[in-house]
């Protein structure tokens, strides 16, 4: 009986086209490119233009220069989530008819002024991982007739995950397979510390956590390797997974360039901007050897 071809690993690069590519970004697109080879398995590049009062196509085009110029290669054809924001909106419906999500009509700088009260009190905010001040309760508390009141207003709002709710019906402990630059094997995924995470805003029709376990699904992706900036937000990203029924890749959080400062390198750091760099006289090869590769 002939046997049936093995299915290759899939890698996939995904820069956001919301400023210009930098050594941070050279390095997580090269450790791609490289485990990718070592595997024997695809390169794929997504462009994450979701949030479009961000992304511009000057830096995209930009993107494909600077991305060629430091010997990646990637399959075509490239697939930009602008394109697909249907798959995004039903992976949201199905979370809906399940009744976890809620319309969050609190503006940023409402929480804000919540936080800064409720801290001036002297009482702790809760925080996500990455430093934010986690969602008010309000609107997920809010009674129905309220919210529909609120809902025919017109008044702008977001949609976000009822992460008690989510975490109950998934019932089960989350975890992921880690191969990366800081704690590896098998790691427990947090998801309640992201607390009630954003699943689409009024000018932004899907999150970035809803739209890229979306196209990693459905791009087959087997491999996520990304900065270690991210590692956190895998746990919830293995949470949608599990709600939508998607399964998990395995991951690679790699070390980060930082800037002078000591900070992560920021798309505004001219200095360490490829296109920059490229314009100095730098070669490739220097590219390399600025990333310790
Ligand atoms: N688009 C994200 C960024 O530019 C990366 C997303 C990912 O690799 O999961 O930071």
């Amino acid at each position: 009986m002939p046997s049936r071809p093995r299915q290759k690993p899939v890698f996939r690069f995904a820069p956001s086209p919301n400023g210009f590519l930098h050594l941070g970004h050279a390095l997580s697109a090269l450790i791609n490119q490289k485990m990718a080879q070592q595997a024997d398995g695809r390169l794929l590049l997504r462009i994450e233009d979701i949030d479009q009062t961000r992304c511009r196509p000057d830096f995209e085009a930009e993107f494909y220069r600077d991305l060629a110029w430091i010997g990646l290669a990637w399959e075509e054809p490239v697939r930009r989530q602008s394109e697909h924001l249907a798959d995004y909106a039903a992976a949201l419906r199905q979370l809906e008819d399940r009744g976890l999500i809620y319309p969050a009509f609190l503006t940023r700088s409402e929480v804000k002024a919540r936080v800064t009260e409720a801290e001036g009190d002297g009482q702790a905010w809760p925080r996500d991982p990455d430093g934010a001040p986690l969602y008010p309760a309000d609107d997920r508390e809010r009674g129905e007739k309220e919210r529909r009141q609120l809902l025919s207003s017109g008044l702008r709002h977001a949609l976000r995950l009822d992460m008690a709710k989510a975490l109950t019906l998934v019932g089960q402990s989350l975890t992921w397979q880690e191969t990366g630059d800081g704690e590896t094997g098998t790691i427990a995924a947090d998801a309640a510390s992201w607390g009630d995470v954003i699943l689409s805003r009024s000018d932004a029709p899907s999150s970035y956590h809803l739209s890229v376990v979306v196209d990693d699904a459905a791009q087959g992706v087997t491999h996520v390797v990304r900065g270690l900036d991210l590692y956190h937000a895998t746990a919830v990203h293995r949470l949608l997974q599990e709600l939508l029924g998607l399964s998990a890749p395995l991951y690679h959080h790699h070390r980060l360039i930082l800037g002078s400062d000591g900070r992560k390198l920021s798309k505004s750091e001219g200095a360490t901007g490829l296109a920059a760099l490229r314009a100095a006289g730098r070669s490739p090869a220097d590219i390399g050897r600025l990333l310790g590769l």
